[in-house]
């Protein structure tokens, strides 16, 4: 069995690879400020990114500040917020976090995961890609992109890579991938999980992280 020593070896060698693979990896949600940000990974749940860039356009122009969210009318939003999916539910979210940063943080976002995961609606993962990108605050967001990888990577235990335990890969993943790497670790794996390893046919033979991957019969992965 992998040794935790060699399992932070091997992701921090993954992660070298992959950065020179995706040198422009990124949040691929368009903002320009945190609570922009907010909504826009609110919507992007059970949607594309493609199709949430195309929408926030002109709920952004409409709507600047969490006030602005705040007190809008649910079925305005709700209009708006219609090409992304699940309209009713996102709009509820939107305007009841909106309305607790206005409560209790000033109409700012907390700095803080736990706190931000609190508000309704956001979970860790949102807190995470929100916090991470928009203020610099490292967070490791756990997406499917994320949880097939670490699951193929075998960098998360095997009984955890499922979404439902996305709150417990996070954790094993925090012990394994530097700090410094917690936020932009998610747009790598992101990016390499839409080109090279998606969910039906991995491409391994083409695949740059091959040799430390044991799903792709990687020969430098035990030890490596
Ligand atoms: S070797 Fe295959 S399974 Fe492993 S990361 Fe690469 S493409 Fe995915």
């Amino acid at each position: 069995m992998e040794s935790t020593t060699d399992r932070k070896k091997r992701v921090r060698r993954i992660i070298a690879v992959l950065r020179k693979e995706y040198p422009d990896a990124r949040c691929r949600l368009d903002y320009s400020n945190p609570i922009e940000l907010l909504v826009a990974t609110i919507l992007s749940a059970q949607c594309t990114d493609e199709r949430v860039n195309k929408t926030t356009p002109e709920i952004f122009e409409k709507y600047q500040t969490a006030g602005d969210y705040a007190r809008a009318r649910t079925s305005t939003l709700e209009k708006l917020f219609r090409p992304c999916g699940f309209f009713r539910n996102k709009a509820k979210s939107v305007k009841a976090a909106c309305s607790e940063l206005v409560e209790n943080y000033s109409g700012e976002l907390p700095a803080d995961v736990t706190a931000m995961s609190k508000l309704p609606g956001v979970g860790r993962k949102t807190a995470n890609v929100v916090l991470g990108n928009a203020l610099g605050i490292p967070g490791i967001a756990v997406d499917t992109h994320v949880i097939r990888l670490c699951g193929r990577l075998e960098l998360a235990s095997a009984n955890n890579v499922e979404k439902k335990y996305a709150d417990k890969i996070v954790l094993e993943l925090m012990e394994i991938v530097p700090k410094k790497d917690w936020t932009m670790f998610a747009h790598l794996l992101g990016a390499h999980g839409r080109a090279v390893c998606p969910a039906r046919k991995p491409k391994c033979l083409l695949c740059e992280i091959r040799r430390y991957c044991p799903y792709g019969g990687g020969a430098a992965y035990a030890g490596c």
